[in-house]
C-alpha cells in the first residue's frame, strides 16, 4: 500500500512593533536580559493590561494579505499553564474567537500555483527565554509580552518541500505587508510542525504527530523529510501510531517523542475578565485595509506581464522588493525593460554588494558590529534610475559598445555623473561613421596578408582576427557590426 503524508503548520511570527502587547516596554532584541520589562510584563499582582492597537492592526493586515474574513468580534482568553518562562500562569491569546479566520495563500510550487488554507490568524503574546546553564537556568523576560502572531495553517501540505515553499511564501507576505521583520536568526519565525500519514486514496486523517518549536524552515524540511518515512515505515510494520509530540535533534537528524496525548496539557481556557473584547469598526478596518500591498506572487505575474520578463528575472524582483521598486521606476519608460532588468540584476546588484564588502571591512576596523553598521542601499545610490535608463538608451542607439557601457557604469556607480557626460568626457562614443571605419578597415587589411589569405580561401573565422585588428587601430570604439560588414564587403570585392 502507498501511503501519503498531511501537514498542518503552526507558524509564531513577532510582530514589528515599538512597545509590547500589554506595557510600553520596548519590543527589541539583544539587549542585556531583564532590561525591557516592568510590572506587566513581569506579571506582577494588580497590574492591568492595555492592548497595543499597532500590534491588533498588523494582525488584521496579515488576516487581509492571507485573503481571511475579519470578524467583528474577537477576544482574549488565559490559556493556563506552569512553567518558568511565564510569570503570569497564563498566557493571553486569542483561543476561539480569533481576530482573522478563513483565509488562504498562493505560492508557486513544482511549477503550478499551490493554495493552502489558512485556518485563522490570531494575536497572542510571546513568553520569556529560559537559557539552562550546567548548574542552574535562568529566564530572560525582554521577550515576555512581545506581540506574537500564530497562523493555522489547514492540514494541507503534502510534503516537506512544499512545506519549505509555505513557509517562505508566508514569510514574504509578513516581510512585504510589514508586519513582521522575520529575522529567524533572532527567532522571530517559529514553527509547529503537525503531520500524519495516512493510505493515498484515504480522507481520514492518521494520527497527528507535533513536532514543536522549529526555528528554522529547512529545519523543518529536514524534519518532515526524517519524519514521514519514520511514520510510513511504522505503519507498513504494523504498528499503530498514537497521537503524539516530538522535539527535533538538528544535530543527529531525528525526531524523538517528548509525550503523548495522555500528558496533554488541560489549559482551563477563559475570557481575560481585564480585557475588552475587540469589535473593530468600519472605519478601523478601511484603515487597515489601506495598508494592504500587493502580494509577491502577484507582483512577479505582473512584471512577468506588464514588462515582458523572463520568470527568473521577476523571481529576483519578488523577493527583492528594493530592487523590484527600483526596476519599476527605471522600468516604466523604458522600451526595453529586459535590458534595464539585467543591468539591474547583473551589474547593479554586484557592485553594491562589493561597495558594502569594502564599507563592512572599514567599519569592522573601527570596530563595528555587523548589526550597527550602515552600509548603503539603493536609496544611497549617486545616480537616479532614469540614468540607467539612459545607459541602455545609448547601447540600444549603438552610441557606446557594451564594453564602453561596463565602463560608463562603473563611472556613474562611483561619481554620480550622468552617462552621456561620462561618455563624452571618457571619449567612449562608438564610431559609427563609416569613412572612418573604411580607413581602419583598410589599414587592417593592407597589414594582415595572412588573414586575408585565409578568409578568401573560405575560412569564415578569420574574418575575427581582421575585426579584432580594426577594433583596436579604433581604440574600441568602432561598431563592430559595422565593421564586419565592411570588411565582409571589401574582402569579397
Ligand atoms: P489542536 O487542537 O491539537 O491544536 P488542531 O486541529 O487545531 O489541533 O490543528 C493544529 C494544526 O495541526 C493545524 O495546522 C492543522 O492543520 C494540523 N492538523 C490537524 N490534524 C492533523 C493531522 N491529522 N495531520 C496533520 N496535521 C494535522
Ligand atoms: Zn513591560
Ligand atoms: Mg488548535
Amino acid at each position: 500500500m502507498e501511503y501519503e503524508a498531511v501537514i498542518g503548520l503552526e507558524t509564531h511570527v513577532q510582530l514589528k512593533t515599538r512597545s509590547k502587547m500589554w506595557c510600553g516596554c520596548a519590543n527589541a532584541f539583544g539587549s542585556e536580559p531583564n532590561t525591557n520589562v516592568c510590572p506587566v510584563c513581569l506579571g506582577l499582582p494588580g497590574v492591568l493590561p492595555v492592548p497595543n492597537e499597532e500590534a491588533l492592526r498588523k494582525t488584521v493586515l496579515t488576516g487581509y494579505l492571507l485573503n481571511c474574513e475579519i470578524p467583528r468580534y474577537a477576544k482574549f482568553d488565559r490559556k493556563s499553564y506552569f512553567y518558568p518562562d511565564m510569570p503570569k500562569n497564563y498566557q493571553l491569546t486569542q483561543y476561539d474567537r480569533p481576530s482573522t479566520a478563513n483565509g488562504f495563500v498562493d505560492f508557486e510550487f513544482n511549477g503550478a500555483i499551490a493554495r493552502v488554507r489558512i485556518t485563522r490568524a490570531h494575536l497572542e503574546e510571546d513568553v520569556g527565554k529560559s537559557t539552562h546553564f550546567d548548574r542552574h537556568s535562568g529566564v530572560d523576560f525582554n521577550r515576555a509580552g512581545v506581540p506574537l502572531m500564530e497562523i493555522v495553517s489547514e492540514p494541507d501540505l503534502t510534503g516537506a518541500d512544499m512545506a519549505y515553499e509555505y513557509l517562505n511564501a508566508l514569510k514574504e507576505i509578513l516581510l512585504q505587508g510589514g508586519v513582521s521583520d522575520c529575522d529567524m536568526e533572532k527567532g522571530m519565525v517559529r514553527c509547529d510542525v503537525n503531520v500524519s500519514v495516512r493510505p493515498v486514496g484515504t480522507q481520514a486523517f492518521g494520527a497527528k504527530i507535533e513536532i514543536k518549536n522549529m526555528n528554522s524552515f529547512s529545519g523543518v524540511r529536514r524534519a518532515l523529510e526524517y519524519e514521514i518515512p519514520r511514520q510510513i515505515e511504522a505503519v507498513k510494520r504494523g504498528e499503530k501510531l498514537i497521537q503524539s509530540t516530538r522535539r527535533w535533534d538538528d544535530v543527529a537528524g531525528v525526531t524523538e517523542q517528548m509525550r503523548t496525548k495522555e500528558d496533554a496539557h488541560d489549559y482551563r481556557y477563559f475570557p481575560d475578565p481585564d480585557l475588552m473584547p475587540s469589535a473593530p469598526t468600519d472605519a478601523w478596518l478601511a484603515s487597515v485595509k489601506a495598508l494592504v500591498v500587493e502580494l509577491p506572487l502577484a507582483r512577479k505575474q505582473r512584471l512577468m506581464r506588464d514588462y515582458q520578463l523572463p520568470a527568473g528575472d521577476a523571481e529576483v524582483f519578488k523577493s527583492n522588493v528594493a530592487l523590484g521598486n527600483y526596476f519599476e521606476t527605471a522600468a516604466k519608460a523604458a522600451r526595453n525593460p529586459k535590458a534595464v532588468a539585467n543591468w539591474i540584476i547583473n551589474n547593479l546588484q554586484s557592485k553594491l554588494a562589493e561597495a558594502n564588502e569594502a564599507e563592512a571591512e572599514e567599519q569592522a576596523a573601527l570596530g563595528l558590529e555587523l548589526a550597527d553598521m550602515k552600509l548603503s542601499t539603493l536609496a544611497d545610490l549617486k545616480f537616479p534610475p532614469a540614468a540607467l535608463l539612459e545607459l541602455v538608451a545609448l547601447v540600444e542607439a549603438k552610441a557606446i559598445s557594451s564594453s564602453a557601457a561596463q565602463q560608463v557604469f562603473i563611472e556613474m556607480f562611483d561619481t554620480g555623473q550622468a552617462p552621456a557626460a561620462i561618455v563624452q568626457e571618457k571619449g567612449l562614443a562608438q564610431v559609427s561613421d563609416t569613412g572612418a571605419i573604411e580607413k581602419f578597415c583598410d589599414e587592417a587589411i593592407a597589414a594582415n596578408p595572412n588573414p586575408v589569405a585565409d578568409y578568401k580561401a573560405g575560412k569564415v573565422a578569420a574574418l575575427n582576427s581582421l575585426k579584432g585588428q580594426v577594433m583596436k587601430l579604433s581604440k574600441g570604439k568602432a561598431n563592430p557590426a559595422l565593421v564586419g560588414e565592411i570588411l565582409e564587403r571589401k574582402l569579397k570585392a
